[in-house]
């Protein structure tokens, strides 16, 4: 299995830098996302893996060898786009022979020169026997006769995959290949592309802009802003320790509550409410007293408590989603809605203009500073 080694990887186009030092190493079989907002650089990066774009600075190495050199087609690499780019002319069999036939001689290639190579049914059988195993695994085998036009959105994204799989590469990009497709038809080849993942056991990078794809098919999500990543971990590490304040808000639906908090002495203040007493520590951090921070809360790091509990804060039910499993209330204080994860018997009763009161579960809380920068307890020993 062949991985992929980024080593301070940027792209300018003109005066903009799109990618800037990027590195990153992908192991063999790992399924591994980038995900980010639209324009964080994405494609851009997944193109000069393929070959597609030149590299402004930095070194891409498949396998342990340097293949900034090599040609597209010399790299054994095979992408999945968004637009399927398949021709509509030919036919699914035609499509997905497409990249074998390209191997072959000029001659071979020309429908009005090819009778007259003599070993033209001997290679018409090898590239048959390459192309029908994979339209089979990939349940097209019955499509193979018809031409693009003819097929639903789900079944063109996999004769796309089937196009990219027939030449055995070494690496899979995908870029946004879901996108075109409905919500059911979206989860339905979410699975498949996992579980086409799990049998070939190579290596996959996935584009996407979408947080729940990514956190649902990757072992590894890198997070990218505006060219430069954020983040690379776990769907969970991003989940339960974001790095920054960017990372933490991309990720997670609903989105994480912030709020803005001051502490002072043993009290404290958060989006201006008093809480009678602060906790001595948040996040693993001795409380910060005199500083402006950013208090970052899960939906589920907010408990329904008591008006007089000295965390307490207040506002009226906003919106109430009641999801079999759980609920979410939606709450309005000042001009924020604030994202509340309850029990589903917890919302029975409520209704919207109820006013309730909520308090942080200081365990589950993550701090920031002014900058959106994380607070860590090993960041605040390795500064001192
Ligand atoms: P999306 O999710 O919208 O596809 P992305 O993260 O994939 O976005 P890219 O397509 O990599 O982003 O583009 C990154 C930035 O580079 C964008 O601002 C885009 O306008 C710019 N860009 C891309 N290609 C070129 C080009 N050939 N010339 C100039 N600028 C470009």
């Amino acid at each position: 299995m062949t991985g992929i080694s980024l080593n301070a990887v940027s792209k300018r186009f003109g005066a903009t830098d799109v990618v800037r030092d990027v590195s990153l190493d992908v192991a063999g079989g790992e399924f591994v996302s980038l995900l980010g907002p639209s324009g964080c650089g994405k494609t851009t990066l997944l193109r000069m893996i393929a070959g597609l774009e030149t590299v402004t600075a930095g070194e891409i190495c498949m396998g342990g060898e340097t293949i900034q050199h090599l040609s597209p087609s010399a790299r054994n690499i095979a992408m999945v786009f968004q637009s399927y780019a398949l021709y509509p002319h030919k036919t699914v069999f035609e499509n997905v022979a497409f990249p074998l036939l390209m191997q072959q001689s000029m001659v071979l290639r020309l429908p009005w020169l090819r009778h007259l190579v003599p070993n033209r049914h001997r290679v018409d059988a090898e590239i048959a026997a390459r192309v029908d195993p994979v339209c089979h695994l990939l349940g097209i085998d019955h499509l193979t006769a018809r031409k693009p036009a003819q097929l639903s959105g789900g079944q063109r994204q996999r004769v796309a995959l089937a196009r990219a799989m027939v030449r055995e590469p070494k690496l899979f990009l995908m870029d946004e290949p879901l996108s075109n497709l409905d919500a059911k038809l979206r989860a339905a080849t979410r699975a498949e592309i996992i579980d086409l993942h799990r049998r070939l056991g190579v290596t996959f990078l996935y584009v996407t802009h979408d947080q729940g794809e990514a956190m649902t098919m990757s072992s590894r999500i890198v997070l990218l802003n505006e060219g430069r990543i954020q983040q690379v971990g776990t769907p969970l590490d991003l989940y339960n320790d974001p790095a920054n304040l960017f990372v933490a808000e991309f990720i997670g639906l609903p989105k994480i509550n912030v709020l803005d908090l001051h502490a002072d002495g043993k009290e404290g203040r958060i989006d201006g409410i008093v809480l009678r007493e602060m906790p001595s520590e948040i996040d693993g951090v001795p409380t910060p007293r005199g500083a402006q921070l950013h208090v970052g809360l899960r939906p589920e790091a907010l408990q329904l408590c008591s008006e007089d509990h000295p965390h307490a804060m207040s506002g009226p039910v906003h919106i109430i989603e009641h999801l079999g499993n759980e609920a979410i209330l939606r709450v309005s204080k000042d001009a924020k809605d604030i994202c509340i994860r309850v029990q589903p018997e917890q919302a029975i009763g409520l209704s919207p203009g109820r006013t309730v009161s909520f308090r942080p579960a200081w365990e589950r809380a993550l701090l920031f500073d002014a900058n959106g920068s994380r607070l860590r307890a090993t960041r605040l020993r390795a500064a001192a």
